[in-house]
């Protein structure tokens, strides 16, 4: 097949790319490179099968293709408020150019959503028939309001033209490629710890997140589209629960740091629990996660490692 991936030159993107050439197919990669980096996809820039547009989903674009995966939209919170009215406007008018495209070509296309969408939530774990918790006027709502809004349009564009949509809601997922100053926990504590810094902790770290490794998910997201028993959305993302100061102590320990955890404020808004309830994922994909935070740390280590010294 020929495959779009908008946001493919991102973390998550390049990860897919690679795996959707290795199955033969072909890749169209659009990224403007905000939050994607060169370096990302440089190894699949010779192949023959991969293709790059640089290009802004707020814009219109035309290719004929047979799938379509967005994934276009910067996802830690520094990058996202740095233009929060680009933000939305990247959620909405990406999901927008996307469904068009999709209604035209007859294609499947794929939304990457996120637990962002439950917000603070007053239910746990999280199912996906929970409808949130979210803040529609704060620092984070240009985010979180504007992947909700892209849920509705896949929504409406399915209910009113048929288009074939898949919609998964990702929950914290870490990995090599993510951005070392991107500001989100993982890459942070990592960055901090291999640097002999010290790790900051907003607030009293007690609240919890539970962090998915790329490959778990990158499988979640191959097999959610490949299926026709349901369109989603579909929480993917690790059951596995830590507090945020039980992930400075493990990184801290696995770099062998020297680093202190201190402690700064915590940004408005900020969710006090996440766990994602998979029993979905489990039933309709035969899909669960198989690395451990404590696996995953290994290679997502190993890799600040060797771009911090190459820097
Ligand atoms: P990322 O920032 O590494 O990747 C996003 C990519 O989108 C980047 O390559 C960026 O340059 C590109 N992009 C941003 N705005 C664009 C625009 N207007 N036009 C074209 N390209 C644009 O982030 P990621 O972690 O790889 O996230 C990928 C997707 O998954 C995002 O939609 C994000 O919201 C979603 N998601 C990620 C997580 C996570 O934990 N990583 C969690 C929930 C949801
Ligand atoms: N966090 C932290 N120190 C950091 C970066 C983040 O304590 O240097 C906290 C943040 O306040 C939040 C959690 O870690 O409670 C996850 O933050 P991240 O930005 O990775 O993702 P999100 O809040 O979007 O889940």
């Amino acid at each position: 097949m020929r495959i779009l991936i908008t946001g493919g030159a991102g973390f998550l993107g390049s990860h897919l790319s690679e795996r959707l050439l290795n199955e033969g197919h072909e890749i169209i990669c659009l990224d403007n490179f905000f939050t994607g980096r060169k370096r990302n996809i440089k190894h699949l820039l010779e192949h023959p099968d991969f293709e790059m547009l640089r290009h802004d989903v707020i814009d219109p674009f035309k290719v004929e293709v047979d799938q379509i995966y967005n994934l276009a939209c910067p996802a830690s919170p520094v990058h996202y408020q740095y233009n929060a009215i680009k933000t939305i406007k990247t959620s909405v008018m990406g999901a927008i150019h996307c469904l068009g495209l999709a209604k035209r070509t007859r294609a499947r296309v794929f939304q990457a959503s996120t637990s962002e969408v439950y917000g603070d939530p007053d239910v746990h774990p999280q199912p996906e028939s929970y409808w949130g918790k979210v803040n529609p006027i704060g620092i984070r709502s240009c985010y979180d309001e504007g992947k909700r809004c892209a849920e509705t349009l896949f929504m409406d564009y399915h209910r009113q033209n048929g288009v074939d949509i898949r919609i998964v809601r990702i929950f914290n997922t870490y990995g090599p490629r993510m951005c070392p100053d991107d500001g989100r926990v993982v890459s942070n504590f990592i960055v901090q710890a291999l640097r002999g810094e010290d790790i900051t902790v907003y607030g009293e770290g007690q609240q919890t997140r539970s962090f998915c490794y790329c490959d778990d998910l990158i499988e979640g997201f191959v097999r959610l589209m490949n299926q026709d028993e349901a369109i989603g959305p579909m929480n993917i993302g690790n059951p596995g629960e830590f507090t945020i100061l039980e992930l400075a102590e493990k990184v801290i320990a696995q770099t062998g740091s020297k680093s202190k955890i201190i402690h700064e404020a915590l940004p408005a808004d900020d969710p006090q629990q996440r766990q994602p309830d998979i029993t979905e994922a489990r039933k309709v994909l035969g899909w669960e996660p198989t690395v451990s935070l404590d696996e995953g740390l290994k290679p997502t280590i190993a890799y600040f490692d060797k771009l911090l010294s190459e820097s």
